[in-house]
């Protein structure tokens, strides 16, 4: 028999008012809700003592609250936690939690797989599995919490979220959309909307509707100065040039007020880190509200490249500052525990304990990227 039940995660406030009405019930049991959830932490509605009898049985028949499901977590040395989850029976995905002295960030997945294809990444290798729904992107918030040891009444334990896991969110922003609108809700988990990131590869469209619909901070895939190299590893650039997608960058900032977007750059030994191309990097970006980041690529098996040596990933650094533009190195973390970006590749996630009738976990790749 299929679970008809919705899961109240995946609803954004008035989502959940509107459901409420139709059922006859009063609105404001939405606001209730919300704080037993995300405020509390609160999953079993028997334990949602302010809300009527009546309606907590309604609830019950009618709706659930279902996180995703931990397959394995994995502890780093670093504090660095990786959790593999499970969708559905046949689908995994990730999420990192990577704290540091300022801040704990969790990188959340928007995919199972990815259909970018992207030349070092080894999510793309996995291809495309399918969507996550809102609720399976805001769970895995709810369920990191868990597991960190939330309790009603702690603050909050997590500071910034980061959808850089698995994964391009713009191709999924039916989903990713309204899982940010949950986030940000005052009176849900209440992130705030400069601590709330999405990463994309530069889907130029879904940018300009993003900049409608949504204002959390924009993170963008550039990889590389010129066409001709930002093709070969991104191949949507083939569809929406550097031009196209910077435009696509000040519009977003212009219209959210925003501080500035931060331009991803992986640093691939001998194909996108010389001096010159961290020269032609700052040219492009000097004068806009732009910072870098410099992510040391992350070797899996099988990759065509090579981790740029730490003097070129200094010397690239100092070119870009030289050019008038901020940025800064990514350090790894979670290396012990193949947390960083695409390490994960090939590995199947043991089958004794995926066996669930017929069906089997696939090989689960990596797109998370660990954030300094
Ligand atoms: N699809 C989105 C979200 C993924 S974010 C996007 O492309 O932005 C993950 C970041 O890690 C992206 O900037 C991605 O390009 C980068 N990345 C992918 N593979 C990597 C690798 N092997 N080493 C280092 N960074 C990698």
């Amino acid at each position: 028999m299929t679970d008809t039940r919705v899961n109240l995660l995946g609803l954004t406030r008035p989502e959940l008012e509107a459901w409420i009405l139709e059922r006859g019930g009063k609105s404001f049991r939405a606001r209730q809700l919300f704080h037993w959830l995300y405020k509390r932490g609160e999953t079993d509605f028997d334990a949602m003592t302010d809300l009527a009898k009546a309606f907590r049985e309604q609830l019950k028949a009618e709706a659930c609250v279902t996180l995703p499901e931990v397959v394995t977590r994995q502890d780093s040395t670093d504090g660095t936690i990786k959790w593999m989850l499970r969708a559905d029976n046949a689908q995994g995905f990730e999420m990192v939690y990577i704290p540091d002295a300022e801040r704990a960030t969790l990188c959340i997945s928007s995919q199972v797989g990815c259909a970018m294809d992207c030349s070092f990444c080894s999510t793309a290798q996995q291809g495309f599995n399918r969507n996550l729904t809102a609720a399976e992107i805001v769970g895995q918030v709810f369920l990191a919490q868990k597991e960190l040891g939330f309790k009603a009444g702690d603050d909050r334990m997590i500071s910034n979220i980061v959808l850089m896991g698995m994964g391009e969110p713009l191709a999924n922003f039916r989903n990713v959309v309204p899982a940010t609108r949950i986030l940000l809700d005052d009176l849900g988990f209440d992130f705030s909307r400069r601590r709330l990131t999405l990463s994309t590869s530069g889907l130029v469209p879904q940018m300009y509707k993003l900049a409608e619909e949504s204002n959390v901070a924009l993170a963008v895939s550039l990889h590389a100065p010129d066409d001709e190299l930002r093709s070969q590893l991104v191949p949507i650039n083939k569809r929406h040039n550097i031009a196209e997608l910077l435009d696509a960058c000040w519009h977003y900032i212009d219209e959210q007020n925003g501080r500035s977007v931060t331009f991803e750059y992986v640093m691939l030994d001998g194909i996108n880190d010389s001096p010159a191309q961290a020269r032609a990097l700052a040219r492009l970006l000097k004068g806009h509200p732009a910072k870098v980041n410099l992510i040391p690529f992350n070797p899996f098996p099988g990759s065509p490249y090579r981790r740029s040596k730490p003097e070129a990933i200094k010397a690239f650094l100092d070119q870009v500052l030289k050019g008038g533009v901020m940025a800064t190195v990514r350090r790894t973390r979670g290396d012990d525990i193949d947390a960083a970006c695409g390490q994960l590749v090939g590995k199947v996630i043991d089958r004794t304990t995926v066996r669930l009738g017929s069906k089997r976990i696939g090989v689960v790749a990596e797109g998370t990227e660990v954030r300094a």
